[in-house]
């Protein structure tokens, strides 16, 4: 079985054929920081870790990149409207993303280049821009891409150029030589971020644009030619269209990379998100409400390509359906995955990232494990269950631990409080004080907390 994969390139699912098959690597587009993620945030966060276990899995070396987009114009808008110092922002703002991220269940990548450590780069691919004609440098300090120069832009996206220019959404601005032209550098004024560049008056201060960070980046950690760009279906137009036209034009000869993979939109309750609506989430207010899993089985129950409704109501019974695989693990303690994925999620894998047809295929491991005839025969090892999870980076919490979870702002009882009331209880069944006993149990159930008596011990959970 080998990897297919959908390429928005080739408008087709293709096999996955690494440049290196000894080393595959993938570049995705990480967050801009200036804000906590949104669950829109999260779904390529978390389709791309899929994606990167798998690749994991199936070949010797895999180098993932994502960066961190720490200079942009919507930070410096955010600083200015927050009066937070810009440095703190981007920084607070990474710090927040890594926890998301690691609550969402991902590995982490194995780079993640900030855009402000590799202006040089930046500058230098401008330059080869400029000299190779692709590019013009204004007197006012603008470098712009002139799009009319690269005779098979629009390659990705498929649009013409009218929709080219009507979906660049920018003012035609007097410097530009054609509309659809676009900024790889702009001048900074002194408040705002700045380097040194060679273009335009006062030293050349200024600062790159968003499109020329990723070339950059992503020629830096993975060479001109790499295997997988992923990102959202939203950055097809014009943010990697962009990306292909500085990275062919200033590296002649080179490819850039092979296979394009985006992630559909996601709605929210039945529509486009928008704070106005209030079905705008972001994962940290969603994780003060549920476990961080339950939001990551949720955004893998839909295939990537499609649109994904997000609803609260999904992610309660994503919860309740990770309660029943949780509970089977609890009951079989002791089980260690083993040491292959199971061929059944790993096929559905294969198939461009089925993760809707993988997590059914989760469920009838399940029923086989909760079925003890079956379990050995089936599977020929328990763990068939955690090694397949592991694919999908779920079940792999102590069971314990994911049922003594609570939400962030419930009024329960804590951990050490619940044991030591388990315990007393324990002590009056002993000393036959069954009143004392019954009276504990209520106040826990009364609590949301419900008991399970099991020979030697007493299990608990929240409900
Ligand atoms: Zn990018």
């Amino acid at each position: 079985m080998t990897l297919n994969l959908y390429n928005t390139l080739a408008r087709a699912k293709q096999a996955f054929a690494p440049i290196d098959p000894n080393h595959v690597r993938m570049y995705v587009c990480g967050p801009t920081v200036y804000d906590l993620i949104h669950i829109g945030n999260a779904r390529p966060i978390v389709i791309f870790d899929v994606l990167f276990r798998l690749l994991i899995h199936s070949f010797p070396k895999t180098t993932y990149v994502r960066n961190i987009t720490d200079v942009d114009d919507k930070i410096n808008a955010r600083a200015l409207e927050t009066g937070v110092n810009i440095r703190q922002l981007t920084t607070e703002t990474t710090e927040r993303f890594h926890q998301d991220a690691a609550a969402l269940g991902t590995l982490e990548p194995d780079v993640e280049p900030r855009a402000t450590d590799h202006i040089i780069e930046m500058i230098a691919l401008i330059e080869r821009l400029i000299e190779s004609g692709n590019a013009y440098a204004t007197d006012d300090g603008h470098v712009l891409f002139h799009v009319p120069s690269m005779p098979s832009y629009g390659r990705l996206s498929g649009r013409n150029r009218d929709e080219l220019i009507a979906g660049a959404r920018v003012e035609v601005a007097s410097y530009k030589k054609d509309p659809a032209d676009f900024v790889l550098w702009k001048p900074s004024d002194p408040e705002l971020p700045g380097w040194e560049s060679p273009w335009g008056p006062n030293k050349g201060r200024g600062r790159p644009g968003w499109h020329v960070e990723c070339s950059a980046m992503s020629q830096k950690h993975l060479g001109d030619d790499f295997d997988i760009h992923g990102g959202g279906v939203d950055l097809v137009f014009p943010h990697h269209e962009n990306e292909i036209a500085q990275s062919l034009c200033g590296n002649p000869g080179t490819h850039f990379a092979k296979y394009w993979v985006h992630n559909g939109y996601l709605m929210s309750e039945g529509e486009k998100m928008s704070k106005s609506l209030g079905n705008f989430y972001t994962v940290r207010e969603l994780l003060e409400e549920f476990p961080g899993e339950a939001l990551r089985l949720t955004l893998l129950q839909t295939h990537y390509r499609r649109p994904l409704d997000f609803t609260k109501d999904g992610l309660r019974q994503a919860k309740a359906t990770l309660d029943r695989f949780y509970g089977a693990l609890r009951d079989q303690r002791g089980v260690k995955p083993t040491v292959d994925a199971h061929p059944d999620v790993l096929a559905a894998l294969e198939d461009d990232l089925n993760t809707p047809l993988a997590v059914r295929r989760l469920h009838g491991l399940l029923d086989d494990f909760n079925d003890v005839s079956r379990r050995d025969a089936v599977n020929g090892e328990d763990g068939a269950l955690l090694s397949a999870g592991r694919m999908l980076g779920l079940l792999q919490q102590d069971p314990e631990e994911w049922f003594r979870w609570s939400p962030a702002n419930a009024n329960t009882l804590g951990e050490v409080e619940i044991d030591a009331m388990v315990a007393a209880r324990r002590k009056a069944r002993a000393d036959r004080d069954f009143a004392e006993a019954d009276r504990i149990r209520d106040e826990l159930v009364d609590a949301g907390v419900i008991l399970e008596d099991k020979p030697d011990e007493t299990i608990w959970r929240r409900k």
